[in-house]
């Protein structure tokens, strides 16, 4: 099957295999990995954060961002798209106890005029408003980026507020291939970031944390109560930092490769899709009559996997481990595709 399903299929290369293999390791849990440590300390230094805390999934990692970040009673304003509101069992209010705020942005994308109304005074009663948690990319925002300018509104609000700002980067990588920010931007701007390298990046395992010295090391506890205290996880953090040195220069490809698609979708009538708001490696495109399962299953026929995200929308997402070869193919099936 060509699987355009996620970029989360993507699975570890010989060569990163290979790095695994010849990583040092020692006990995580002691604090005794070396490579985990050095690779935590390059990430926290590559966005211009204090230091990181290397964890499972990307789950993890937001949930310890929200809960060191906030006191229980306490709320996050969030997109109503948001991974966190979505995708994440509910464990805001389970885990720190604090609710989330969900607001109708654009493309799964808050902005200053959306964000300011909804903080709340500072009453007794009131919910306290503590962290704005944006994504980039957005995932089920269609895979939309931040401009700088856009950034900078959303951090001096929250500076003027007295806020944190979270960000969610799962893909982190995708928003700065496709907008040119230098991710030290991101360290500026944000009180705390979850990065993935289990998607794009093609590592089996893993996201990482950054913030604060104090931030991380209150987040270090939190993991381990969580059941995310690993041993010998240099063997992750090498898949990792494989896939950060060699993986994340073949994102262009996949965003040039989404674009393609989009094309080819456009010209088959069943389908509807807006080229203009395809922006990284995410299509999100519309069936017209039938209902995404029917699409689904009609790719699925033809060996192509993508997935229901919606009643009437399907998304494809595009990864480095689908060939040119199976681009010209993915092509030529979704121009023509019927159901039968
Ligand atoms: C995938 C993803 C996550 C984390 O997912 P895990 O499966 O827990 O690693 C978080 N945020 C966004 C936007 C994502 O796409």
């Amino acid at each position: 099957m060509i699987d355009l399903r996620s970029d989360t299929v993507t699975t570890p290369t010989p060569e990163m295999l290979k790095a695994m293999t010849e990583a040092e390791v020692g006990d995580d849990v002691f604090g005794e990995d070396p490579t985990a440590n050095r690779f935590e300390e390059k990430m926290a230094k590559m966005f211009g954060m204090e230091a990181g805390l290397f964890v499972p999934s990307g789950t993890m990692s937001n949930q310890l961002c929200l809960h060191v970040l906030t006191n229980p009673g306490d709320e996050v304003i969030i997109d109503e798209l948001g991974h966190v509101f979505n995708y994440e069992t509910g464990a805001a209010a389970h885990l720190s106890s604090i609710q989330l705020r969900p607001l109708k942005g654009v493309n799964g994308k808050l902005t200053k005029e959306l964000i300011e109304p909804a903080i709340r005074p500072k009453n007794d009663w009131d919910p306290h408003t503590k962290v704005i948690a944006i994504e980039n990319t957005t995932n089920k925002g269609g895979g939309a980026f931040y401009t700088k300018e856009e950034l900078l509104e959303i951090s001096n609000l929250a500076d003027r507020h007295g806020l944190f700002l979270h960000l969610d980067g799962a893909r982190i990588w995708n928003a700065i291939t496709a907008s040119g920010i230098e991710p030290e931007f991101f360290g500026k701007i944000a009180d705390t970031i979850s990065i993935c390298f289990s998607k794009g990046l093609g590592a089996p395992v893993g996201s990482m944390m950054l913030g604060t010295k104090e931030m991380i090391k209150k987040a270090r506890r939190m993991r381990k109560m969580l059941g995310g205290g690993m041993r010998q996880i240099g063997l992750l953090a090498a898949a990792a930092d494989y896939g950060v040195e060699n993986h994340w220069l073949l994102l262009e490809r996949d965003h040039k490769n989404a674009k393609l698609f989009a094309d080819a979708i456009s010209k088959n009538s069943l389908f509807k899709i807006d080229k203009s708001s395809v922006y990284t490696n995410i299509v999100l495109f519309d069936v017209v009559k039938q209902d995404a399962e029917t699409a689904v299953q009609a790719f699925k026929k033809e060996g192509i996997g993508v997935v229901p995200f919606g009643h009437k929308t399907i998304r494809a997402t595009f990864h480095f481990q689908i060939t040119d070869e199976n681009i010209s193919d993915v092509l030529k099936v979704s121009e023509k595709l019927t159901f039968r």
